[in-house]
This record gives structure tokens, sequence and C-alpha cells, in this order.
């Protein structure tokens, strides 16, 4: 089960929503997919679904062609995009019977398993209407799976979720795949919740691919790294390179943001050795946190200079 995309390039009207994007998505993990708002994550994802068709470009699941032969590329993707609207009078179980068109034995006992990995086995006689935004999401990715999917695509699906909810559909996300070996791709903005469950990650913004692969790969050495406040940050980032080129501490590059932070990676050096130099150098220090070279920095790296976080 492979997703392949070959320079896909969507415009509506002038609005370039993606700009030659090329990428492969394999068998077997769970794929993030991350951006802030508008990078063109849910016409990235609805292009690889078929329902809108790239400028350019096109889509190949499994070899077939997502939009010229639909229905073979989409037999085993599952899909949640903006999230189903059920319809809140009818039970959980109308609801599934409805929108996922499935009836017969095999249907209902697939349904049946699913619906207990979610723990909506008991609400399966419950309105819709009387669910929480956690469980309508969970009865979101029930729909996703019931064709018995090999790979299910879920837009955002902790958006609107309180921490907790989040944490569950990251955890019945995670479980999923490990469980029964199905594939998921996941968007999202909020790049701490792409950390934890995926092992692939495709990262966008403005439309354009910026990084793409498997996770450890792109964060490289997971080296702590050192932000500093001083008053004198021009300074004091300047005496940190003298320290470091002749060995007085085993530091590594040193930074200076807009912000009129410093950012230093670590090397050997102690955080408490970097904060008494500056101290006995005359510096006052404001502020000074140990931080993993973690996704977050990375992202902020790559979109550096558009003024945007992730967590827009
Ligand atoms: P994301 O899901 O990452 O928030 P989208 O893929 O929804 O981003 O949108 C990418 C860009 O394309 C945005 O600037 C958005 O306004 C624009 N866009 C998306 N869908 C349409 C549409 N149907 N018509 C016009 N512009 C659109
Ligand atoms: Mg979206």
């Amino acid at each position: 089960m492979s997703v392949e995309c070959f320079c896909l390039t969507k415009r509506y009207g002038r609005r370039l929503a993606l700009d030659d994007v090329s990428l492969e998505i394999g068998d077997g993990g769970v794929t993030g997919l991350i951006g802030p708002n508008g990078a063109g994550k849910s016409t990235l994802i609805k292009i690889i679904t078929g329902l809108v068709w790239p400028t350019e470009g096109f889509v190949l699941v499994d070899g077939f062609d997502a939009h010229r032969e639909h229905t073979q590329a989409m037999r085993r993707i599952g899909a949640i995009i903006e999230w189903p609207a059920f319809i809140p009078d009818l039970t959980a179980r109308q609801n599934l019977d409805i929108f996922s068109g499935g009836h017969g034995a095999r249907y209902r006992a697939k349904r049946a398993e699913i619906l207990r990995f979610m723990e909506l086995d008991s609400a399966l006689e419950r309105r819709v209407g009387t669910f929480s935004t956690g469980m309508r999401q969970r009865l979101g990715i029930t729909l996703a799976l019931l064709p018995e999917s090999e790979f299910i695509i879920l837009d955002e699906p902790t958006n609107g979720l309180d921490p907790a909810g989040i944490v569950e559909i990251r955890q019945i996300i995670r479980e999923y795949n490990r469980k029964f070996g199905v594939s998921v791709m996941v968007s999202s903005h909020l790049l701490s919740e792409v950390e934890q469950i995926c092992d692939h990650l495709i990262l966008i913004d403005d439309g354009k691919l910026k990084a793409w692969g498997e996770i450890g790969e792109l964060l490289g050495d997971d080296r702590p790294e050192l932000i500093l406040e001083v008053d004198r940050p021009a300074e004091a980032a300047e005496l940190l390179r003298k320290c470091a080129e002749s060995g007085a501490l085993p530091l590594g590059p040193v930074e200076t943001a807009d912000s009129g932070r410093l950012r230093l990676a670590l090397g050997e050096a102690a955080p408490g050795a970097v904060n008494r130099l500056l101290v006995e150098a005359g510096f006052e220090v404001t502020h000074l946190a140990r931080e993993r070279r973690g996704l977050e920095s990375f992202f902020l790296r790559q979109t550096e200079g558009e003024g945007r976080s992730c967590s827009e």
C-alpha cells in the first residue's frame, strides 16, 4: 500500500494552495502532515483522496490514479476530511449505516470490532446528539475504518477537543496502527501531537513541501540546546563564541534570535557553566532554559522569516 504524489500544484483562482509537491507515503506507519492553518494540508488530503483535482500533477494509490481510477484507488483508503456531520437525532448505529453504506454480517462484525476498540460499543444505540466531541471524533474514525481500510487519513482529528480528548485520540491512532497494521496519515497544526505518535513527517507551509521523511532523520541528533535571555545579547553572543573558539567552554554554534534571545548548542558544556561565565563577565541573565532540539524548533527554522508559528 503506497501513496505517491507527483508534482502536485493546486490553484484556487490566483491563490496557490499547493506548489509542486512530490512525495511518497509508504506502508505501515503513522505519518504526520503538519503546517500552519492555510498551509495546504486539507487541499493535499482532498487531492490524495480524489475529491479535488490538482491543477497539475497526479496521485497514484497502489499504482492506481486517484482521479482517473478513483474506485480502484480508494478501495483500501478510509478518510475523514472536515469531519462528518452526523445526524444528531439518529443513533450511532443508524448514522454508521447511513454514512458507511455498509450492511451484512461481515460489515456488522467489523463494526462491532472497531466500536469495541473505540470504546463506543455501549453507545451504539444512543443518539449522536448526546455524544461528547471526543465520542463524535471516535465515531468519525470508526467510519473511516469501516470499509476494511488499510490506510486511513484523518484531517485534524483532535480539533475542538480538550487535552484529555487529544490524548485519547492520539492513543487510539497509535494503538490502532500497532494492533491492526493500518497505515495512518494524520494532519495537525500542532506539532506536539505529531511528535508523539508519528514515525514519518510531512511538513508543508504556504503550499510548499518544506521537509519530508522519518522523524529521527529530520531532527538529526537530539542534542539539547540552551535558550538564554541576557541584557546585552549581541555582546553575550560574541563572548560565548570566543569561548567556544578558544575551547574555554565546549559549546556548539551560538545564534541570536530577533527577540533578543540566544540559542546555543550545549555540546559538552553544562548550563551552569554558561550562566556563571556570563554573570562573572557582568551580564544579567534573566532567562535560562534547556530545550530539546525538538520538532517545534525544527519547524520554526523551516518556516522562519514568515512570522508565523505552527500553533497559530
Ligand atoms: P490547511 O488545511 O492547511 O489549513 P487548506 O488546504 O484548507 O489549508 O487551504 C490552503 C489554502 O487554499 C488557503 O489559503 C485556503 O484559503 C485556500 N483554499 C482552500 N480551499 C479553497 C477553495 N475551495 N477555494 C478557494 N481557496 C481555497
Ligand atoms: Mg485543513
